[in-house]
């Protein structure tokens, strides 16, 4: 099975080891370079991307996440995680960095404070078995997408799950429902990678 890491500077890192380990991965927490240079994979979780990115800097991790996506490692990332995953940043503090790697304006908070948490079924391309449910915690949305981004989901006419290439990102958290079935989507992808590689 594919070694799937965890990004654990901040955020709901524990939901994410069980959904990736019952998903058919060996998941482990990453807080070092020499931990990312070891996974064939990595979730970035759900949390607050501006603090996430800043632990990310001091941590020193910024540089190496952003060569290991270069070099085709697939990465998931759910709601600050999409977040961090996006090239471009709406709403985001002043100078907040990301490690980027999907060609897409995210907004951050996008659905509004009377809606800082709800939940909607969302159809999810590549997922089979019907909607997810998808939770949304003061969720982004991606704003616009660059021609190589494959739009999964949309809620409200806005893009809510997105892939390019090996990199995945949902802006709801699925980690948080018991349902494992987009981690098993990502372990796949990992798995596809790790296959190529041999
Ligand atoms: N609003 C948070 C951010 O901007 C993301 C929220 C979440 O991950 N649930 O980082």
């Amino acid at each position: 099975a594919p070694l799937v890491g965890v990004l654990a500077l901040q955020g709901d890192v524990p939901e994410h080891l069980t959904a990736l380990a019952a998903a058919g991965a060996r998941p482990c927490p990453v807080r070092r370079p020499g931990e990312l240079a070891a996974v064939d994979a990595l979730v970035i979780p759900g949390g607050e991307s501006t603090t996430m990115a800043k632990l990310a800097g001091i941590f020193g991790l910024l540089e190496p996440l952003r060569e290991r996506i270069g070099a085709g490692m697939p990465v998931y990332g759910s709601c600050a995680g999409m977040i961090m995953l996006a090239d471009r940043v709406l709403d985001g503090r002043a100078g907040q960095e990301t490690v980027g790697g999907i060609d897409m304006t995210v907004r951050r908070n996008a659905f509004g404070r009377q809606n800082e948490s709800f939940e909607a079924a969302v159809d999810l391309a590549g997922v089979a078995g019907g909607p997810v449910e998808g939770v949304f915690i003061r969720a982004p949305w991606a704003e616009s997408t660059g021609a190589a981004v494959e739009v999964l989901a949309e809620h409200g006419g806005h893009a809510v799950a997105v892939r390019q290439g090996a990199l995945l990102a949902t802006a709801f958290h699925p980690e948080l429902t018991g349902d494992h079935r987009v981690h098993a989507l990502f372990t796949e992808m990992a798995r596809g990678v790790v296959a190529a590689h041999r």
